[in-house]
């Protein structure tokens, strides 16, 4: 053995159908990886308050010598919350690969990520979904593409479109995650931000088999939301941008009204106009006003500093040894 460890981190919410399966290709490829790269793996499963048996089923598997922890939410909190409570569990081992439950992410795909992080030394290897449109339909990849657009209109970083929670980090990348301090942890945001060396590699993504995904488009529309105003002000400068431009616009034609009244023939007086106007401007100060109301929720949420989860349950088994904690 070379003596390094991975922890491999699985964010779980109502999966009890996929879990047999997860837990066999996962072991499989546990071995695989020792034999190959001489590694130590272990999981860390998150159970993110689920209804169903998800729990009870991880924690009756029989998981043989290998270390595991399984920790459980006191409620849904979400799956950056959930993610962000297994990189703080993982963080003493060399690495963690973060995965979904649901078996989109390949397990085997995890053999190329270690071979990257140790012939390449990079820190952080991920996995980017090639296709969008023929998993989600064109709308949605629309939208997506929307979303990357504004945020990474930030010229010193960027979130790589795409790319997705299916990764591998190494443990100085682990050390920066936890040290940022926000509760509200857009993921995917966060590992733009804190940097390193970062390799991706191209995934088909598959269709999930069992139960559906959490995340409809009232869902999405709100992660996104949230991602954007969390991540960027830049639509706090496209307002002010767009409120320049009207500025002028009406200062030029209010110039033109006045020459128009004193020396010509005057403004026809149409109401329908004005009352265009007024609608239109009204609205566009509404929705600027709200997206304002965002940024400040935002600011009231953060300042509260809640814990970004609560842990209800925390069982670590390091082969036969269980200590409860
Ligand atoms: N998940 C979670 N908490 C939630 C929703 C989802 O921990 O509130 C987990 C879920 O069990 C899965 C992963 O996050 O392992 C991705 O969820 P899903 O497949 O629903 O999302 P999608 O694949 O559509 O991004
Ligand atoms: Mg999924």
């Amino acid at each position: 053995m070379t003596g390094k460890t991975l922890s491999i981190v699985v964010p779980v919410y109502n999966e009890a159908a996929v879990l047999p399966e997860l837990l066999d290709r996962l072991e499989a490829i546990s071995g695989n990886l020792a034999d190959e790269f001489k590694l130590a793996v272990g999981f860390i499963f998150i159970d993110d308050g689920s209804s169903d048996d998800s729990f009870s089923i991880l924690n009756a598997h029989d998981f043989g010598p290998r270390p595991v922890r399984l920790l459980q939410f006191s409620r849904n909190f979400g799956k950056e919350a959930a993610l962000s409570a297994g990189i703080d569990a993982a963080r003493s081992a060399d690495a963690a690969v973060l995965m979904d439950a649901d078996l989109q992410h390949p397990p085997e795909m995890i053999t190329k990520f270690v071979r990257i992080w140790l012939d390449e030394g990079a820190d952080s290897v991920y996995a980017y979904k090639v296709s969008r449109h023929s998993s989600e339909g064109y709308l949605k990849a629309a939208a997506s593409r929307v979303f990357f657009w504004v945020i990474n209109r930030n010229i010193r970083y960027k979130i790589p479109p795409g790319a997705g929670d299916f990764r591998l980090i190494n443990r100085r990348f682990m050390k920066a995650l936890c040290s940022l301090p926000e509760s509200d942890r857009f993921m995917k945001g966060l590992y733009g931000w804190v940097g390193f060396r970062q390799v991706g590699l191209p995934l088909a993504p598959a269709v999930r088999e069992h139960g559906t995904s959490s995340f409809g488009a009232l869902r999405l529309l709100s992660i996104t939301m949230d991602a954007i105003t969390s991540f960027t002000t830049t639509p706090l400068r496209l307002m002010a941008m767009a409120g320049i431009v009207i500025a002028m616009f009406s200062l030029v034609y209010g110039l033109y009204v006045v020459i128009e009244t004193l020396f010509f023939t005057g403004v026809a007086n149409g109401i329908a106009s004005v009352l265009t106007l007024i609608a239109f401007f009204g609205g566009v100060q509404m929705i600027f006003l709200g997206l304002l109301g965002e940024y400040i929720g935002k600011s009231v949420q953060e300042a509260k500093k809640r814990p970004p989860y609560i842990l209800a349950e925390d069982i670590s088994r390091k082969g036969d040894v269980v200590e409860d904690r």
